[in-house]
């Protein structure tokens, strides 16, 4: 399923695997801004991804992320509209293989095509559009965030995922995460988009919330863990028990994984 907006000069393409017709369980978003669209959504929604574009002014495709959530529709599009991508030179490495992907990996966004990429510069200026390109590892290796300067519109990535994150995958660094969240800070964007499809107004209170709580929960962990606590413990003691996304991710994506992120060295 596949559902555009338009906000001010981005249109936000939320798309996702709708097993029902109707409903969709997790969305992701792309971004199109002047000819530039911004990640490709994931397997199942590549179809409606292309079609929707044709016929659309889009010359070039950056990628901030390998995830197979962000690159489900480069191989299509390279195909049928002739795109070519720019991408981080890791994450060019990592989507050009095949992806080994967890069994709920599979059924929400399905295994993309391998697809190539141009390796980014430090900025990229495509027609009216300058985007400044922002290293924030964080959320995964050769994770990138894009500033539009002129609008001071930040396209985020999948490094702020809401005001409280308190689950994490293996490949996550959270100690990274509150070093990239302070870049964002001190860029000042008047928005940012998400990928989660969330377009958030003057973000810099949120951003800046985040940062703030991350970095409690950090000293809140630190201090257990010096008290001799286990990870469990520090768990049950900070967030009473484990997410229920563990369970539903095959503990790909949990709490534990967060704390024992914090515990390890920055
Ligand atoms: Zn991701």
């Amino acid at each position: 399923m596949l559902k555009a907006t338009q906000v001010g000069d981005v249109t936000e393409i939320k798309m996702g695997r709708s097993l029902d017709g109707q409903n969709v369980r997790y969305w992701v978003a792309a971004y199109l801004i002047g000819g530039v669209l911004i990640d490709t959504g994931c397997d199942y929604s590549k179809k409606e991804l292309t079609d929707f574009l044709e016929g659309k002014q889009v010359s070039l495709l950056i990628n901030t992320h390998y995830h197979e959530d962000h690159v489900g529709g480069n191989a299509l599009l390279a195909r049928r509209l002739k795109l070519e991508g720019l991408a981080h030179p890791e994450t060019i490495r990592l989507m050009s293989r095949k992806y080994e992907l967890y069994p709920f990996q599979v059924e929400i966004w399905g295994y993309p095509d391998p697809s190539t990429a141009l390796p980014i510069g430090a900025a990229v200026k495509e027609g009216s559009v300058n985007l400044r390109v922002i290293e924030t590892p964080g959320h995964c290796r050769g994770h990138i965030s894009l500033f539009e300067e002129e609008r001071r519109i930040l396209f985020s990535g999948d490094i702020w995922v809401g005001e409280r994150p308190k689950t994490a995958r293996a490949e996550e660094n959270v100690h990274q995460l509150i070093s990239d969240l302070k870049k964002f800070e001190e860029i000042k964007p008047k928005i940012m988009f998400a990928s989660l499809g969330k377009a958030v107004a003057e973000p810099q209170k949120v951003i800046e919330t985040t940062r703030k709580y991350l970095e409690e929960t950090r000293d809140q962990v630190l201090r257990l863990h010096s008290e001799g606590k286990s990870s469990q413990q520090i768990l049950e003691e900070l967030f009473g028990r484990e997410s229920v996304l563990a369970s539903a991710t095959q503990n790909q994506l949990s709490t534990k994984i967060f704390i024992e992120s914090l515990l390890r060295e920055t």
